[in-house]
């Protein structure tokens, strides 16, 4: 009798003990993932503005990510990706990666259509001509300031001030940013490929910042309640006419790579401009490049 009864109670004891051992795991892989969660949605709000560049510290150990980005930035032939260089051409290269990036050259004819992201990037040499714009301490491309002067003042006619924020970037800054943000996610555990990845949703490798070509303007700059201002709508409503586009959109994340930016707005041409605006397409899309 008292046998049996052992050996129930051993057995009501392994049970018992399975179900806390469940129990615990599944309550750990739980918190596992609301902290990967937690990790991605403290990214999304962060920005490529000013202020993070002006956050840039030297502790952090740039050298080895340096390495990493820029010894695979010369494996690739030099090529231009223009209208007459869209899909066929594009792919003929084979599509530059975040590791394996595809170095491109400006076609001066259709300079306004160059594709910059992590896996097209200007030279490092790149050197625009730049000038300042509205009075302000921001720079774009001269070719593209006039552009954002007349929309600026068009914009001022509607009682609505279009401030720039920033503009063009140098590379060596581009660099600095981009690699502390690297340093940044390999802090938290990511792996050294994970973060480069992770980082170029935020901030763009040196070279694929449309800041770096001088053909982007942020504006205003704050954050992403941007969307919620006049300046937002007004820009939703003209920004075409004036060739200007929202680079990053919201609902084009898994195609940009690149997190949501309504104070991002880059100058591709009224034409092209108008042809996005109406079909949808970012400039991925657009210029059949993946
Ligand atoms: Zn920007």
């Amino acid at each position: 009798m008292n046998l049996t009864k052992d050996k129930n109670a051993r057995k009501f004891l392994y049970l018992m003990l399975s179900i806390v051992v469940i129990f615990v795991t599944v309550v750990c892989l739980v918190i596992n993932n609301r902290n990967n969660q937690i990790i991605s949605g403290a990214t999304i709000g962060e920005t490529d503005k000013v202020q993070e560049e002006q956050q840039v510290t030297e502790k952090h150990t740039e050298k080895e990510t340096e390495n990493v980005t820029e010894k695979k930035e010369d494996k690739k032939p030099e090529t231009t990706i223009t209208p007459q260089t869209t899909k066929q051409q594009v792919t003929a290269v084979a599509s530059g990666t975040i590791d394996n990036p595809t170095l491109i050259t400006i076609d001066e004819n259709n300079w306004h259509l160059t594709l910059v992201n992590s896996g097209y990037r200007i030279p490092e040499d790149y050197k625009p001509d730049l000038v300042y714009v509205c009075g302000s301490s921001e720079r774009l491309d001269k070719k593209v300031a006039e552009h954002y002067e007349a929309m600026f003042d068009a914009a001022s006619k509607d009682g609505v001030y279009l401030t720039p924020c920033s503009g063009y970037r140098d590379y060596e800054l581009q660099k600095r940013n981009y690699n502390n943000k690297i340093a940044y996610y390999e802090s938290l555990g990511y792996s050294k490929k994970d973060a480069a990845v992770k980082a170029a949703t935020i901030i763009m490798p040196p070279g694929s910042s449309e800041h770096n070509l001088g053909y982007a303007m942020d504006i205003v700059c704050v954050d992403e309640w941007f969307e919620d201002t006049d300046e937002f709508q007004w820009l939703m409503a003209n920004a075409a006419d004036y060739g200007f586009i929202l680079r990053y959109p919201k609902d084009k994340q898994d195609i940009t790579k690149v997190t949501y930016e309504p104070w991002h707005w880059r100058y591709v041409g009224v034409e092209a401009a108008k042809e996005m605006k109406a079909s949808g397409q970012v400039m991925e899309e657009y210029l059949g490049a993946n």
